[in-house]
């Protein structure tokens, strides 16, 4: 488990997400081999036609070579359904998978409208595996502010090295935005364009620069020591140990501190264990 190798893949994937965001081509690659002459048998006395031969021969046709992969070695399908299991290698589980892009308006309709404080255009679907409570791997869905894609790449990152089960992870417009609904599902999700609870001003949800996690096993705690979800009545109390529980201090809470996202379990009085928020509230 080192650190820096974390950093240096999560930094790879990203800087391959960027090039790929750059490129304007993201989220079409599986159509992309279509393009690319096949490399199949070149005749041994090759008049080089290659697209692919760098920089050497004549006009090169597309001056602007694509990157040739997605983000990791085993991307996965983007679009498939959020609880859909991810075939595992003959080896074993596939390597952590992130693929970041611009979220389509239609993907937000219910979580975004005219007068949220974050443009469309500034948010991101981060679309990556995740280690399931069944013991699998699967693929889900976030949408974070833009500024907010490197931390929680790296974060989930660690988080499915350790197998640290999250329990489904789909956007929060699968459930008509509706807070609710969503914790009551177990879903994991980030951004939704409301208020704080009980106040009037915007939450760092509606940023994309807050995320709750398992809300099930973490759930919010009202200052008589109860919350409003019954389904997580054996959750209320700190510590708790079983699978998805964020404790204080753990490593959870410590991976998203060393990014500079505070842990709604430290605050007085309310206690929102699933909530993490970049730079607090
Ligand atoms: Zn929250």
């Amino acid at each position: 488990m080192s650190g820096s190798r974390f950093t240096i893949r999560t930094r790879a994937v990203l800087a391959t997400t960027v090039g790929c965001l750059a490129a304007a081509s993201c989220g079409t690659t599986a159509s992309q081999p279509a393009s690319q002459p096949a490399p199949a048998a070149p005749p041994a006395t090759s008049a080089p036609i290659s697209a692919s031969s760098p920089a050497t021969d004549v006009a090169a046709p597309e001056p602007t070579a694509p990157e040739p992969t997605t983000v990791t070695p085993t991307a996965v399908t983007p679009t498939a359904g959020p609880s859909t299991t991810v075939s595992p290698t003959p080896t074993g589980p596939p390597e952590f998978s992130a693929k970041v892009s611009r979220v389509p308006r239609e993907r937000l309709e219910y979580s975004w409208r005219p007068g949220c404080p974050v443009p469309v255009s500034d948010l991101r679907l981060i679309t990556m595996t995740y280690w399931g409570f069944d013991d699998k791997p699967h693929t889900g869905e976030l949408v974070v502010n833009k500024a907010a894609t490197d931390d929680i790449v790296s974060v989930f990152h660690r988080l499915y090295e350790w197998r640290w089960p999250i329990y489904k992870m789909r956007l929060v417009d699968a459930y008509k935005a509706d807070d609710y609904a969503s914790i009551d599902a177990d879903n994991t999700s980030a951004f939704n364009c409301r208020p704080a609870e009980g106040s009037s001003s915007w939450s760092k949800h509606a940023y994309g620069l807050a995320i709750d996690i398992n809300p099930r096993e973490n759930p919010y705690i009202y200052t008589n020591g109860t919350g409003s979800h019954k389904n997580a009545s054996k959750f209320f109390k700190r510590p708790v140990r079983a699978p998805g529980v964020i404790n204080p201090g753990d490593r959870v809470v410590k991976a998203f501190q060393q990014k500079g996202w505070e842990w709604g379990g430290y605050w007085s009085g309310i206690k929102d264990y699933q909530h993490f928020s970049k730079g607090g509230n």
